[in-house]
C-alpha cells in the first residue's frame, strides 16, 4: 500500500462538479489536495477507502475528488502540441487516418517559407507520408486539400472532443467515474 501511495492523484472539479479541465483531465498530486482540504480551500468530495496518512498524532483521508469552492470560469486554450493533435481528434488533416501522437507531426499549411504563422489557423495535424507529400508547398502546389478549417478551439469544444477519447485502463479511480462519464452515455 505504502508503494501506492506516490502515485495516488485526486480529480478536480470545478464548483459545477464537472472536471476542471478534461484535456488532460484535471488531477491533483493527492498532497497538494489534501493541504487545499485542511485548508479549506476546496471540499472533499471522496476519499481514497483504503488508505490514510498518519501524523503522531492524526491520520488523515485522501482525497480521491475535490471540487473547488467558486466556479472557476476558463478562457483560452494553451497553443500545445497536445490540444492541437486533440483539436484534430489525432487525425492526419490530409488522408484522414487516425494515429497515434507519436506517430503524428505538424503541417504548416501556409508554409513558414512563405510567412505562414504558428497557430491555431495554420497549425494541422499530419501523418508523416502526407508531410513529406506536401513539404514546403501551399496546398494547391501540393494538390493536397484539408479536411477541415483549421480552428481555434474553445475549452469547451476541446473538453468535449477530449470525452470521446478513451482514456488508457487503470488511469481511472473508481470514485472518479460518477463525474466523468455521465454526459458522455447521454450523448451517445
Ligand atoms: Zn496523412
Amino acid at each position: 500500500m505504502r508503494a501506492n501511495l506516490d502515485s495516488l492523484r485526486t480529480l478536480v472539479l470545478n464548483a459545477d462538479m464537472q472536471p476542471l479541465s478534461w484535456a488532460p483531465l484535471s488531477v491533483w498530486p493527492w498532497q497538494n489536495a489534501l493541504v487545499a482540504v485542511l485548508q479549506d480551500r476546496v471540499i472533499q468530495v471522496k476519499a481514497y477507502s483504503d488508505v490514510k496518512v498518519r501524523t503522531s498524532s492524526d491520520a488523515y483521508e485522501i482525497p480521491s475528488v475535490i471540487a473547488l469552492k467558486g466556479y472557476r470560469k476558463r478562457a483560452t486554450v494553451a497553443f500545445t502540441r497536445y490540444h492541437l493533435f486533440l483539436r484534430d481528434e489525432f487525425r492526419c488533416q490530409y488522408c484522414g487516418e487516425q494515429f497515434p501522437a507519436r506517430k503524428l507531426t505538424f503541417d504548416h499549411v501556409v508554409p513558414r517559407s512563405r510567412g505562414g504563422k504558428s497557430n491555431w489557423l495554420n497549425i494541422v495535424s499530419c501523418c508523416s507520408a502526407d508531410n513529406i507529400r506536401k513539404g514546403n508547398k501551399t496546398l494547391k502546389q501540393a494538390g493536397m486539400q484539408l479536411r477541415r478549417k483549421p480552428f481555434e478551439p474553445s475549452p469547451f469544444e476541446l473538453d468535449a472532443i477530449a470525452r470521446r477519447i478513451p482514456f488508457i485502463h487503470g488511469e481511472l479511480h473508481n470514485t472518479w467515474l460518477d463525474f466523468l462519464y455521465w454526459d458522455a452515455e447521454l450523448e451517445n
